[in-house]
């Protein structure tokens, strides 16, 4: 990775480096930063989440061309639909962009919970299809019973028998007493011999929480034949995971789904129409060449779904079903653009302002200051090998007594110096061993976000999301960097990985703002993230692009404030803020005009949200 961060591998064209700034490859093309300001400059500080809608809407008419051209390729007869997962990201200001983009799709949405199914029934236009997985009461039964009667195309997917029973429970109340009953679709999920791999490969196979074997299948079916349902069961479904970085599996678990779709319809399922893949379709979150995770393409993909089916429909001489996914990382992902700004470089108090040399020094920091001084691109490399040498003698200089705390601080300022004046100068060498030096130096880069919160799957998971700075991008970085969440957790880091290396520029942010972008964010990481520290969801806002290619901001909601937060976690607001003016009242420290400013400071801080502001700007107050 050089200057680039490895843009053209994980950012689809998304984003482009255009000078010294990472752009949005779209419309006017706007910096990133200039985005970034813009917003600061309506006095939202802390991290702010950028939401493109432009690029949800790329994904949705990718999938969709992709499969129609798959099955114009292959003369497949069957029609290709798609839903979005709402697990993945139930955020307003998202699925109202996902609607409003997917207008032309008939995009439906599927729901996993009673509250995802409220959003999908009031979100999804009437027509469009909906889908309902996961665990359901009777309730959530009948709420979809209420969905089919308002008119929605809604189809219950049976994870296991009880669910068909109360099915079968709810119709009786619903539609004992009427001519025409009006009856939800019904799907089922099977299990599958074949489960997926990675991180997240739980929901396939065997051992999954979800679907049925082949056995309650067929009591499944029998069930819904004596029950006069037959029907309404119109759809095989499978998930085999999440983040699907090899296609072999998927084609397993097609012929296997395949398999199991003809055979229903040949003992009689006349309504069997489609097959649900569910999601699992990959998103490449790789920064480096030799790290990439998925190892076939979108293409390869629609192709090799509408392959199998139309194989094993010919095969078994049946119609060729409807192909219907349910893919939610590959739609929401690159919607979402994390901006954090970094608020300190730990060792910038290295500074030659910071030394306090003495009349007199110990003669190694004399020779230390010399050779920071007379560096040179040819003596670099010695000097710094003598440089470090120098600071061990020191150090253990103070260890036996003999050196006092101003002359280890000035060994320390000046072995940094020497050390990052060396790097500047053999920046372009490449050498392996300035490498490892610069490997072994990293710099923490304390920036104002919070991982949990943000970025939850690193956390959990380890999942990589790329970063880099959205500005300075004609300058080499530096300085390997581990980054610092401003959580008081130690886990909230990432650490410096010689194999993924992250380099990021040596920067004085006390004169200089230096942000860094998150990108890949939008799924599953903002309805993950949690409020460790009472750190809360990120100021949004959405970035759209008009006719004339400029961007404007819309619909922007500020992270939530100090006692909204409180408030969330039920506490009583009320109590608090009497708590707060009755400690402030009772004092005896302060008179009454001070206890008024005072009183006047704590409203406004309880006013704003719990993020950091700028180092610079809590110096201008306290000074
Ligand atoms: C989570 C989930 C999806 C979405 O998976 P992605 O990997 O995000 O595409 C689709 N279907 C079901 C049933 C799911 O549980």
């Amino acid at each position: 990775m050089n200057t680039n961060y490895g843009i053209k591998i994980w950012s689809d064209n998304n984003f482009i480096i255009k000078n010294s700034t990472v752009n949005v490859n779209y419309k006017n093309k706007p910096s990133l930063l200039e985005i970034t300001n813009n917003v600061r400059n309506k006095g939202y500080k802390g991290p702010i989440l950028l939401r493109f809608p432009h690029l949800i809407k790329k994904q949705i008419s990718t999938l969709y061309n992709e499969f129609n051209r798959a099955k114009k390729e292959f003369n497949y007869q069957g029609d290709f639909q798609a839903v979005f997962p709402l697990k993945v990201n139930q955020f307003p200001n998202f699925v109202n962009s996902l609607m409003e983009v997917s207008k032309t799709y008939n995009y439906g949405l599927e729901a996993g919970s009673k509250a995802e199914l409220i959003i999908a029934m009031t979100h999804t236009p009437m027509g469009a299809p909906i889908t309902v997985n996961g665990f359901k009461d009777k309730e959530m039964i009948a709420l979809c019973f209420i969905a089919a009667n308002m008119g929605h195309n809604i189809t219950i997917t049976i994870e296991g028998l009880g669910e068909l029973e109360t099915i079968i429970e709810v119709n009786h109340e619903f539609n004992k007493k009427r001519e025409i009953p009006v009856i939800p679709k019904i799907g089922v999920r099977i299990r599958l011999h074949s489960a997926g791999i990675g991180i997240w490969a739980k929901s396939g196979g065997y051992s999954s929480k979800f679907g049925l074997t082949s056995t309650e299948l067929l009591e499944a079916y029998e069930l819904i034949q004596n029950n006069n349902l037959l029907e309404q069961l119109w759809m095989i479904h499978f998930h085999i995971g999440s983040q699907m970085s090899d296609i072999s599996p998927l084609k397993k678990a097609l012929r296997e789904a395949g398999n199991i779709y003809a055979d229903l319809k040949n003992r009689g399922a006349s309504a069997l129409n489609a097959i649900n893949i569910g999601g699992g379709l990959a998103v490449e979150y790789s920064q480096h060449a030799h790290a990439k995770e998925i190892n076939y393409a979108l293409s390869e993909f629609a192709n090799d779904v509408v392959f199998v089916l139309k194989e094993i429909a010919k095969n078994k001489e049946i119609a060729e079903p409807d192909i219907f996914t349910e893919s939610g990382r590959f739609i929401a992902s690159n919607h979402s653009v994390l901006i954090a700004p970094v608020l300190e470089l730990f060792s910038q108090d290295y500074h030659e302002k910071s030394l306090r040399l003495k009349e007199i020094n110990p003669p190694l920091i004399v020779e230390l200051y010399d050779l920071w001084v007379s560096l040179n691109r040819a003596t670099a490399r010695e000097y710094l090998h003598d440089g470090l040498d120098h600071m061990e003698s020191l150090l253990t200089l103070f260890d036996l007594g003999y050196i006092d705390l101003e002359d280890r601080s000035n060994t320390e300022i000046l072995v940094n110096l020497i050390i990052k004046k060396s790097i500047l100068l053999l920046k372009d060498d490449g050498t392996e061993e300035l490498q490892k030096l610069q490997n072994k130096i990293q710099e923490r880069y304390l920036v104002n976000f919070s991982t949990f919160q943000s970025l939850p799957d690193f956390w959990g998971l380890k999942q990589h999301f790329p970063m880099m700075p959205i500005d300075k991008l004609d300058i080499k970085p530096t300085n390997p960097a581990t980054i610092w969440d401003i959580t008081c957790d130690s886990d909230g880091e990432i650490a410096f990985d010689g194999e993924l290396p992250l380099y990021l520029h040596d920067v004085d942010v006390t004169k200089d703002e230096y942000f860094l972008a998150f990108f890949l964010t939008g799924a599953y990481q903002e309805v993950l993230g949690m409020n460790h520290n009472l750190f809360t969801h990120p100021t949004e806002v959405i970035v759209e692009f008009d006719e004339e290619g400029n961007y404007t901001l819309e619909k922007l909601i500020e992270s939530q404030n100090i006692m909204d937060v409180l408030d969330d976690m039920d506490y009583d607001k009320n109590w608090l803020d009497k708590k707060l003016k009755y400690q402030l009242e009772e004092s005896t420290l302060i008179n009454q005009t001070q206890k008024r400013e005072l009183l006047g400071k704590l409203y406004l801080y309880l006013s704003e949200n719990s993020y950091l502001k700028t180092i610079q700007a809590s110096n201008e107050e306290s000074s």
